[in-house]
Order: C-alpha cells, then sequence, then structure tokens
C-alpha cells in the first residue's frame, strides 16, 4: 500500500506541483479547498492530473470541516500549503490573512494532536518572516523581523509548528521557502505579470507595464523543484526546519531583464514605475543561505533566477499568449 497524502491548498501553485510529484512516487493523493465543488482546479487540470486526484471541501479556519477531512482520509504526511498567500494584498485583508495562515495552521495542529495518529506535517513558512537581515544570508537560526501582515502570520504559524513538536512529539517541520515561481503563479503576483505583458508586448500589443520598486532584491527558484524539498522533509528520520532558497539575490530589475531580453526588447523602454504599488513596508533586500538544507535532504536548486525567467516566458508564448491577445 502506497502512502496517503493530503494537500491543504491543493488548487494553487504548490499543491498542484506537489501533486505531480507524490502521484510519480505511488502516493494516493487527497487534496482540499475551500470549496471543491466549486473550485475549478484549473492548475491540475494544466498538468493533466486533476482526475488522479480526490478533492475534499475544507477550511483551516473552522475546526471541525479540518477534523472531519484528517478522520476521513486517514493521511500519512499534512502538506499545508493553503492561505492567503500575498504580501500585497495582506495589507488590505490583515485579518483574513492572519486567520486563514495562523489560526488555520493552529486548527491543523491541533486536530492532528487531538487525533493521536502519527501524522507527518509539513506547513509553508516564509523567508518573508526574516525581513531586512541587512545583507546577511538568512538561516533557520535568523530571527525574525516580519514586515507585513503576511509574514506576522507566518511567523506566528512557524512557532506554532515548532512548540508543537517540541511540547508535544509531533512530525512537524517548516520550510521557510524563499520566492519560487512558475507559470501557474496567479498574475496578481509580480512574476507573471511581468513575463504576461513581456509577452504581450513582444507580440505586438501597445501597452505599458507598471511596477512598484523595482530596485527590491530576491532569491528566486522554480516551484517545482521546491515541492521536492518539501516532501524530503517528510521524509527524514526527526522532523526539522529548513530554509529553501537558490542562494542567488537579483533586483526585480535584473528579473524583468531576464524577461524582456529574450524576447528581443529593451525593458527600459516599456517599464514605468508607479508609485501607488510600492508596498507600505517592504524588505529591500534578501539573502539566503540553504547550506542545511543541501547538507541534510541533499536539496539543492538547478535553476536560478534567469532559468525561471525563461521558462516562464517560453511557457507563456507556448500556452497563453493567444488567449491573452
Ligand atoms: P497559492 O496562492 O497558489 O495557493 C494557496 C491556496 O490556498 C489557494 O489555491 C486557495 O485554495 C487557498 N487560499 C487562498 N486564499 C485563502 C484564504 N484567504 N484562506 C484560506 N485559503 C486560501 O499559493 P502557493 O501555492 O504559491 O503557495 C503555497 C504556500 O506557500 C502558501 O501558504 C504561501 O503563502 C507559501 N509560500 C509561497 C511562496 C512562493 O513563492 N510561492 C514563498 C513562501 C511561502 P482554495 O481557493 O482552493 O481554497
Amino acid at each position: 500500500m502506497g502512502k496517503t497524502a493530503l494537500i491543504f491548498g491543493i488548487s494553487g501553485q504548490d499543491g498542484s506541483y506537489l501533486s505531480q510529484l507524490l502521484l510519480t512516487k505511488g502516493y494516493r493523493v487527497v487534496g482540499s479547498s475551500r470549496d471543491a465543488q466549486i473550485s475549478r482546479f484549473s492548475n491540475l487540470i494544466r498538468l493533466k492530473i486533476r482526475d488522479q486526484v480526490e478533492v475534499e471541501s475544507a477550511s483551516l479556519n473552522d475546526f471541525r470541516s479540518v477534523l472531519q477531512v484528517l478522520k476521513k482520509v486517514r493521511p500519512d504526511e499534512v502538506y499545508n500549503l493553503a492561505g492567503q498567500s500575498s504580501v500585497g494584498l495582506s495589507f488590505e485583508q490583515p485579518v483574513e490573512s492572519f486567520e486563514s495562515i495562523s489560526i488555520g495552521t493552529l486548527n491543523l495542529l491541533e486536530a492532528i494532536r487531538f487525533l493521536e495518529a502519527p501524522i507527518k506535517i509539513y506547513n509553508a513558512g516564509s523567508s518573508e518572516c526574516f525581513g531586512n537581515t541587512d545583507g546577511h544570508p538568512a538561516d533557520e537560526l535568523t530571527p525574525f523581523r516580519p514586515r507585513s501582515p503576511y509574514a506576522v502570520a507566518k511567523a506566528a504559524a512557524f512557532w506554532q509548528m515548532a512548540n508543537y513538536r517540541e511540547a508535544y512529539g509531533l512530525f512537524a517541520c517548516s520550510g521557510l521557502l524563499f520566492n519560487h515561481e512558475s507559470p501557474l503563479r496567479p498574475q496578481r503576483f509580480v512574476t507573471r505579470k511581468i513575463v504576461s505583458a513581456a509577452c504581450r508586448i513582444a507580440a505586438g500589443m501597445n501597452e505599458k507595464l507598471e511596477l512598484g520598486n523595482i530596485s527590491v532584491e530576491r532569491d528566486w527558484g522554480w516551484a517545482p523543484e521546491y515541492v521536492e524539498a518539501m516532501w524530503l522533509m517528510l521524509q527524514q528520520d526527526t522532523p526539522d526546519d529548513y530554509v529553501i532558497a537558490t542562494g542567488e539575490t537579483n533586483r526585480l530589475e535584473d528579473f524583468v531583464d531576464g524577461v524582456f531580453t529574450p524576447l528581443g526588447l529593451n525593458w527600459r523602454e516599456h517599464v514605468e514605475t508607479n508609485q501607488n504599488l510600492f508596498r507600505p513596508t517592504d524588505i529591500l533586500t534578501v539573502r539566503a543561505n540553504p547550506g542545511k538544507a543541501a547538507l541534510k535532504l541533499g536539496w539543492e536548486a538547478r535553476y536560478k533566477m534567469r532559468d525561471v525567467a525563461r521558462m516562464m516566458v517560453e511557457e507563456e508564448k507556448a500556452t497563453f499568449e493567444p488567449l491573452n491577445l
């Protein structure tokens, strides 16, 4: 008998790639959505795996629904990838962000503890917890200085995971994942917005791409390989937390260049900065040290920022260009 995995947030970018990975490993994959009856699961359809996964309705905010789905599915491994995932939106919806991320994770931990079942749990932590590290590469011991409602909620969820691991012996792991992108990123995320606009401009559309602060620096990786790290964490002998990143920092401006240049475009002719798109507080620069993941999990990012930009452009041109025009 293969293992059963329950993925909260299966409709999202990471949930879909993780499903794909676990299916290749022989797992029974069950996923939850807040409303599985109306969710289109377009990412699962796009990856051609919709008919290979089971779906259930469950809202992390609602303890009863979490308990019910755990009892029904009886998973060996739970992956919590659900919750409000946009840093920008969290400034507009701070309560929703806190409840879905922090209370949601707590509900999940309590339900697993209540069931007394040997369920391993992975929680989607975030590099946003670190805030500005003054140029120091963040590792698993770097203190948190969150700079958004999203990051505050992720920090709370991280410590809930650590507390349940220490207090109740749960096999609970958090991944402190830096930005990871793919063609499945929704349009509201800046990388996908840049790729879509650049492809439209290359196809002849006369438009300007409006961006906020393009001098911010991030560590961008390739989502399909980041989900491998999630799985690896739950295959170890002991539960632990890991920074997952490429270890390479680039400015947003460099990502823009990585998208426009392969399309034969000079981005400076097409991009405008809009002060209204600046965040109230932002992280200016990030540095990551993913050394522990390399040492303990044997995981290292194969793709760096320019690979990510190129692959997103290739996919966008092949798949979405006719739809966008
Ligand atoms: P997505 O936004 O693609 O997917 C998250 C899923 O959570 C959605 O499909 C949705 O499922 C559910 N969801 C969305 N909003 C809410 C809400 N307000 N309350 C409850 N559930 C909600 O995220 P990703 O796949 O990109 O990320 C997965 C996890 O990893 C998230 O927790 C994210 O914060 C975290 N993360 C992501 C990083 C990245 O670069 N991608 C970096 C670091 C952390 P449905 O509508 O079906 O219920």
